[in-house]
């Protein structure tokens, strides 16, 4: 077990040992962690940044429509508590967290200033702990399940001692941290971050820290171009303004290949950033929904083809742009149900019917997720991911 000695002079000691995150989850449960917890809703003030935080709901309701998941089948992770994030965060930051002008600033949303604490700490910071608790979870299930999803997180602009770009608490170090101390077999990981930022946090975190492997590949010209936090990628595609997706795909699917051939990690992290999308309001790069779809399973396949364990978190919603989330999630899920070993080919819109055409988000006030052969189609049943074997040719690189 580790502790956090070296810090001890600035940091109270916390450890992973005392969590209650780590739920056993039964059987016939998938790997795919949800709450209504996460959303956010007050007054309104979830609609004051272009990363709609009320959005994971609807998303939660496509899928439950397309019958990719269920109530019962679903998983609802726990709030990480405040000794759960000592772990990573210092006091005096969680501290900061007290004063709502802190919060205001990293939630980009002003009047969230003007709010007696109390109210951020319930209806802004708690489900963000939520959001983290269940990244943390789903560290864990990936072990055990060799896949898991969660429909949130994915908080990668926050390290230990500062939040920003709207995110609050550092799940990605947090949920490895975890794995490194909790879980037998877990010594080396990799961050496989394609949202369309560069992911400060969890690169601040682990510079220079050879257990974890970093590849990101981002737009160059937005939001944050934390020069310094650069130093802690391993592997950085830097993408121009617009870029589509063939060369985002070649882009990504050569360079995905080379670090999974240069670093064997024991867990992948993958944060599946949507804000590639064409028409994002803060990505600006020009993917279509399918790339976005494309994307998805390339990574699935040759992670799982090495037969390398993966958690993904799904950061983050774009305005108007459930059902294309839909879509993301909805085909990853059937391929890990079905193929849970090696994913499957089968590229289907779960929240429209087959035709690729109709992912086009410009109206997605009607989308019902409804659609009949999907509706005909009985709910996957969750069954036991057989024992993986690396396939035929991965296993003379994968040494
Ligand atoms: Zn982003």
């Amino acid at each position: 077990m580790t502790t956090n000695e070296d810090n001890s002079t600035q940091k109270e000691i916390s450890t992973t040992q005392s969590t209650e995150l780590y739920i056993k989850i039964a059987d016939t449960q998938w790997p795919i962690i949800y709450t209504p917890e996460y959303n956010i809703g007050f007054l309104g003030l979830e609609k004051l940044h272009p990363f709609d935080a009320g959005k994971w709901g609807k998303v939660y309701e496509f899928l439950k429509e397309a019958k990719l998941i269920q109530e019962k089948t679903i998983v609802k992770p726990k709030e990480a508590t405040q000794t759960d994030l000592l772990v990573v965060h210092t006091p005096q930051y969680l501290k900061d967290l007290k004063w709502s002008l802190n919060v205001a600033q990293i939630t980009e949303v002003p009047p969230v200033a003007l709010l007696p604490n109390f109210i951020v700490q319930r209806k802004v910071l708690r489900p963000f702990r939520y959001h983290t608790g269940g990244t943390i979870l789903a560290g864990k299930l990936a072990m055990e399940r060799g896949w898991a999803i969660n429909i949130g997180g994915g908080f990668h602009h926050c390290h230990a001692e500062k939040g920003g770009g709207f995110c609050a608490y550092a799940d990605i170090t947090l949920s490895l941290k975890f794995l490194f101390e909790r879980v037998e077999g877990v010594a080396k990981a990799m961050i496989i971050d394609l949202d369309a930022h560069q992911g400060n946090g969890h690169e601040r975190d682990f510079m220079d820290d050879e257990k974890v492997y970093i590849m990101d590949v981002y737009n160059r010209g937005i939001y944050p171009q934390d020069g310094f936090a650069k130093r802690a990628i391993k592997r950085r595609v830097e993408l121009q303004h617009y870029t589509e997706d063939h060369d985002y795909l070649e882009l990504v699917e050569r360079h995905l290949e080379r670090a999974l051939n240069e670093f064997t990690p024991d867990v992948v992290v993958y944060n599946a950033g949507t804000d590639i999308l064409e028409g994002d309001p803060l990505g600006n790069l020009s993917i279509t929904a399918q790339g976005i779809i494309d994307r998805d399973h390339l990574v699935f396949s040759k992670v799982r083809s090495r037969c390398i364990p993966i958690l993904m978190h799904s950061r983050k919603p774009t305005q108007n742009a459930e059902d294309i989330l839909c879509a993301h999630l909805g085909n990853l899920i059937y391929n890990q149900i079905k193929f849970p070993v090696y994913p499957g080919v089968e590229a289907k819109d779960y929240c429209h019917g087959d035709s690729s055409s109709s992912l086009d988000n410009s109206d997605s006030s009607s989308s019902s997720g409804n659609n009949s052969d999907i509706d005909s189609e009985p709910a996957p049943e969750y069954t036991t991911v057989p024992k993986c074997e690396p396939s035929p040719e991965n296993t003379t690189v994968n040494k």
